[in-house]
């Protein structure tokens, strides 16, 4: 196996500083290549202690096949513990496959494609703030979803399809990486962790184990598959994510907690205004499990008190 670490430099700021990609490349015998990306989400690095337990790992496994990984996709904002780009305040993930001769945001969607599209699989590392981990499955094609779905459930992670076409392609779910790429039959999925802005080491662990699982079931490594139980476990089998959302501004006072199941209609939370007072509550709006909640613990009118995984077609 031969570990190779570099930066690609993908344009420059005002100051003269480089825009790099971090990449690690790991090469073992003759196999499938296998991508992973992580922080084009500059908050969410929960998913950097995963990678850590994952090359320590890879030491002491045989490695058939690539495994790249481009570690920090979004660096400005990370810089900050921001989602966007800084100065243009634009989301990377809904900017695929970009231009390499646009803008500098395009320019580095643009090179983290040129790599991920041509890999047999693409896994992109993400965190959902206080949530249970969950694997994100977007619509694709029939040629690879049977894969697509057969992988994700070997991660050990709750397999979880994206939200209703409407609300999908509204919020630009299909110009993010894992979106274009199985709109262009690359198999990819989307790994959602917990941490809000920090790295969640219960949450990095399920990350690892989860890779490392479906590394076994592309039959890269060696080994057996591993449960993650150290998380509220999801009964529903077809499940789809959707958003709650609060008609009423305040601060979230929770009645339920994560991995709950919940009747359509249940008080998820009550909502109070800053003097104390109760002014309203948020519902669930069908039968469902809580896969996340409102970190922060306040909305605006309209924002997300919580997201429900729910059965496919109810
Ligand atoms: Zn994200």
């Amino acid at each position: 196996m031969k570990m190779e670490k570099k930066n690609v430099v993908v344009g420059f700021r005002p100051d003269g500083s480089r825009v790099s990609l971090p990449i690690i490349r790991i090469c073992g015998d003759k196999g499938p290549s296998l991508f992973i990306s992580m922080t084009v989400h500059g908050n969410e690095i929960t998913g950097h202690k995963s990678i850590w337990y994952l090359l320590d790992h890879l030491k002491r496994s045989e490695l058939r096949g690539l495994i790249t990984i481009v570690s920090l996709v979004n660096a400005d904002s990370f810089n900050y513990a921001i989602r966007g780009f800084p100065y243009s305040a634009l989301d990377l993930n809904r900017m695929f496959p970009g231009d390499i001769k646009g803008s500098l945001p395009d320019r580095v969607v643009a090179e983290v494609w040129k790599i991920a599209s041509k890999s047999n699989f693409i896994l992109d590392l993400h965190t959902a703030g206080a949530c249970i981990p969950f694997i994100l499955i977007h619509p694709a094609g029939s040629s690879i979803r049977d894969f697509i779905r057969e992988v994700a459930i070997s991660s050990g992670l709750t397999p979880i399809y994206n939200y209703d076409s409407d609300l999908y392609s509204r919020i630009g779910l299909d110009m993010s990486l894992t979106g274009m790429a199985v709109r262009s039959n690359v198999p990819a999925l989307t790994i959602e962790l917990p941490g809000l802005i920090g790295i969640d080491k219960l949450g990095a662990k399920a990350g690892f184990i989860a890779i490392k699982n479906i590394l076994i079931q592309l039959n890269m490594v060696n080994g057996k598959e591993e449960k993650i139980n150290f998380f509220p476990a999801i009964k529903g089998k077809n499940l789809k994510r959707m958003r709650v959302l609060s008609e009423v501004p305040g601060l979230l006072d929770y009645k339920v907690g994560l991995g709950d199941e919940v009747e359509e209609g249940q008080v998820l939370t009550i909502i109070r205004n800053l003097l104390g007072d109760v002014v309203g509550d948020a519902r669930s709006p069908k039968r469902g499990y809580i896969i996340q909640l409102n970190g922060f613990s306040r909305v605006f009118t309209g924002g997300k008190v919580a997201t429900l995984a729910i059965e496919m077609g109810s």
